[in-house]
């Protein structure tokens, strides 16, 4: 077993904390990592909450994970020693599952180990995330890192990067299309520029008009402020595609009644019931879907980033040290990021 110095918290109202465990020994096939970045989803936030249900804890959260090999089990073939690799929210899955098979490990009909908040398969252990100093992830849940991409800006492309890669691509979104970006936070940023890079006609619709600016110089063509009704039917029954990253419950039909004939909306955030309901004439009306997208397979995980490598694309980045990571959730929790916070984890080695 490897000890490990990380931060926890140890219940759904704590602070993440100092703490120490173990990490299972490498094998064979496991990549070793020392990680020198990790990004703060708002899902780890969701998670160390307990806003889903389902918390365990003690908790080390983070599945935007950067790091070096520094060493690779006899028969991983993708990674040497010194290789920059990342690793994202799935540590393992069946592998035989029509899903898995597909290169959808994220729909794994047994259900992905998840890198933190899960347990391993083999022996139920509890998985720890990336808010640490170590990690050991069996090598086909772990993606090379081209060499063109800035380290600190990749971490967030691991989650916030494949989740908005994987569903434009689903959907097939590039030229000749008017898509919408529904909030601009972690996942929204890296929206827009997925969309634009893959050709389509940009809007982001946000509830803050002073993330106008930002929008429009991170690609977006047009910026649609939800909270304007008049804006709002200005852009009725115009939108192909929407991708709607809101982390909370709320009201999808003022954002489907956006929709033109045929339509979709996916939606990445909210994973709890959705009120008000949706109305049924919203969807009927138009022929709309509303639909969900979750991750992306690590097959796509490496695409997207060969993608962002290609386009250069990276996530805007604000770089805090771990001891200030309350502090991050607790502005994450108030909407002010730009547009995710990535900690630096040389912080744990040098100040613990
Ligand atoms: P984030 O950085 O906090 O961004 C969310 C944005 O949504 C905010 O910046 C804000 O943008 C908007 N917003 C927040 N509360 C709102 C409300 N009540 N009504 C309308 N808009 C609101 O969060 P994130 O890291 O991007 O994550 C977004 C959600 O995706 C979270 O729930 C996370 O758990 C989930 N997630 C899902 C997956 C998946 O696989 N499906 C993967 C990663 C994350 P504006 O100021 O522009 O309105
Ligand atoms: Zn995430
Ligand atoms: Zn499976």
């Amino acid at each position: 077993m490897i000890q490990t110095h990380g931060y926890a918290v140890q219940n759904a109202s704590s602070p993440l904390a100092p703490f120490v465990f173990s990490r299972r020994a490498p094998g064979p096939h496991d990549v070793h990592i020392e990680i020198l970045y990790c990004g703060i989803c708002h899902t780890d936030l969701h998670q160390c909450r307990n806003d889903w249900a389902g918390s365990t804890y003690p908790m080390v959260p983070g599945h935007e994970i950067i790091g070096r090999v520094k060493a690779a089990g006899a028969h991983v073939t993708r990674f040497k020693v010194g290789d920059f690799a990342g690793v994202g929210c799935m540590v393992d899955s069946c592998r035989q599952c029509a899903s898995c098979r597909a290169d959808l490990e994220q729909y794994c009909e047994k259900g992905p180990v998840w890198t933190y908040n899960s347990k391993e398969y083999q022996n139920q252990q509890p998985t720890y995330g990336g808010y640490s100093e170590q990690i050991v992830v069996e090598e086909r849940f772990v993606v090379k890192v081209p060499s063109a991409l800035d380290l600190k800006a990749t971490a967030p492309l691991l989650c916030a990067g494949i989740t908005t890669y994987s569903p434009l691509r689903h959907w097939k979104v590039g030229q000749g299309q008017k898509v919408g970006v529904i909030g601009l936070g972690g996942l929204g940023h890296m929206g827009i520029k997925f969309a634009k890079a893959m050709g389509a006609q940009v809007v982001m619709i946000t509830t803050s008009p002073d993330k106008a600016k930002d929008a429009l110089r991170l690609g977006a063509d047009q910026v649609l402020i939800s909270r304007d009704p008049t804006a709002m039917a200005r852009h009725g029954n115009s939108f192909h595609f929407l991708l709607n990253t809101i982390p909370n419950a709320h009201d999808l039909n003022p954002y489907v009644n956006l929709l033109k004939l045929d339509g979709t909306m996916v939606l990445v955030g909210a994973l709890t019931a959705l009120t008000p309901p949706l109305m049924g004439a919203s969807v009927i009306h138009g022929r709309r879907s509303v639909a969900g997208s979750a991750i992306g397979g690590m097959a796509e995980t490496q695409a997207m980033l060969d993608f962002c490598a290609q386009h250069k694309i990276v996530s805007d980045v604000e770089v805090i040290a771990i001891q200030d990571v309350n502090k991050a959730f607790d502005r994450l929790l108030k909407n002010d990021v730009r547009y995710r916070f990535v900690i630096d984890m040389a912080s744990l080695r040098t100040k613990n």
